[in-house]
């Protein structure tokens, strides 16, 4: 049996790796954390039985111990309890689906504690990738990619040397928004944005997609798990997302991943790597598909992609500005406080306002996220 622990597992890459995990029938459930659907997590925690849960709020973990007294299961909450989650004593992997950069922490020390990590939650390594990639190669822990451009350049880099490695070629479907521009976009609403032509996801990344700032930070994500400078990695709009990402060689070959769009292969890839295992669902058909269609991406419309390469190419804290102001302004967004092109003008302007800091410490970083927000709110 495979042991694994979940942060996240309510939500959208949370819910899919249980269903591996139901799937395959060979992986123990240690440990769950998550935010506040305790409905959900008490079916969880009665289906895998792990040996602990984590509830963000106090007030709610205390209503959760209250209906699952009958199981073995442990609930625990707030910062504490993700730590105590992400560092469970026999955990082998631990799958990191919490959204946002909360999930800093618990990755370090899920690292210290020795444990493999499957990454989904980008924002940490976005923000603290400096930190993250040294200490697992201390720690000889491997970091997974979850993200389906990741797995499918992690599988594309397979069988051949890191140092013949030319370019990557991250794939991006566009967004709901592929082919607008800025007059197109002066009134969409929250609805529209929440439509993403390819993939069901969680509300934030949906958001990011139809900005293009998940590209953004997929191509700084890219940067720390490749090892690569952000202007070696070229993003290709590829709107059917059948590619879901290449690598080019120093011969000129071209390695790439094709699929239909599932995030249980990427999840099930990092979850057994290396193995491959069977996994139900569609196929691809190339005949009724017919063709695939190539579009460089407008980083002028879609300037929160230029704003990434930007501070991917900057490093630093301005990785965080990035990330926490994008944060802040997509929940604004969804509360309908903002409009949708005000998202990215947040985020230049507070990258704008920043003295960026060289290799910040953890409590920079988080200081960083802090000070962001700060100036976000003060000025509406
Ligand atoms: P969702 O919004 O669907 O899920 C987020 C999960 O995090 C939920 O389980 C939520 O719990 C939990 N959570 C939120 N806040 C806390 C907290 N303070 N403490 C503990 N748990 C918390 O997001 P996604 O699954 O879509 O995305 C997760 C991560 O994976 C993101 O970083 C995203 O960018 C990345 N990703 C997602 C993909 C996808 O297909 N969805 C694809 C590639 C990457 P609750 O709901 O109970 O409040
Ligand atoms: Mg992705």
């Amino acid at each position: 049996m495979k042991k694994i622990a979940i942060l996240g597992s309510t939500g959208s890459i949370g819910t899919q790796t249980l269903e591996v995990a139901r799937e395959n029938g060979d992986i123990e459930i240690t440990g769950l954390a998550a935010g506040s659907n305790i409905a959900l997590l008490e079916k969880q925690i009665r289906e895998f039985t792990p040996k602990l849960a984590a509830v963000w709020s106090e007030e709610k973990a205390q209503g959760l111990r209250m209906r699952v007294a009958d199981t073995n299961t442990e609930i625990v909450s707030g910062m504490d309890g993700l730590l105590e989650v992400s560092t469970l004593g026999d955990t082998e992997i631990l799958v990191t689906a919490v959204v946002g950069m909360i999930g800093i922490r618990p990755t370090i020390e899920a690292i210290k504690a020795g444990k493999d990590i499957a990454l989904a939650n980008k924002e940490t390594l976005v923000t603290a990738g400096h930190i993250i990639m040294p200490l697992a190669g201390e720690k000889r822990v491997s970091i997974l990619p979850v993200d389906s451009e990741h797995s499918a350049i992690f599988q594309s880099l397979q069988g051949n040397e890191p140092k013949a490695v030319h370019k990557i070629l991250l794939t991006a479907s566009g967004g709901p928004f592929r082919g607008k521009k800025e007059e197109e976009l002066m009134e969409i609403r929250v609805e529209d944005a929440l439509k993403h032509p390819n993939w069901s996801m969680g509300q934030k990344i949906t958001i990011d997609s139809s900005t293009m700032v998940n590209k953004g930070l997929e191509v700084i994500e890219a940067k720390w798990l490749f090892g690569v400078d952000v202007d070696h990695v070229q993003v290709v709009v590829q709107p059917q997302s059948i590619i879901h990402s290449m690598v080019e060689y120093v011969d000129g070959a071209v390695m790439a991943q094709l699929g239909t769009p599932d995030m249980k292969l990427p999840i099930q890839y990092a979850l057994y790597y290396p193995q491959r295992r069977y996994l139900p669902g569609e196929r691809l058909d190339f005949l009724s598909l017919g063709k695939l269609d190539f579009e460089k991406p407008d980083m002028d419309t879609f300037y929160g992609l230029k704003l990434a390469y930007e501070a991917g190419r900057a490093g630093g804290s301005l990785p965080t500005v990035f990330n926490a102001a994008n944060e802040l302004a997509v929940r604004m967004f969804l509360n309908r406080e903002i409009k949708f092109l005000e998202i990215v003008e947040i985020i230049e302007d507070c990258m704008k306002a920043h003295q960026n800091i060289e290799n910040p410490s953890l409590q920079q970083i988080l200081d960083v996220e802090t000070a962001t927000y700060d100036r976000i709110r003060s000025r509406r």
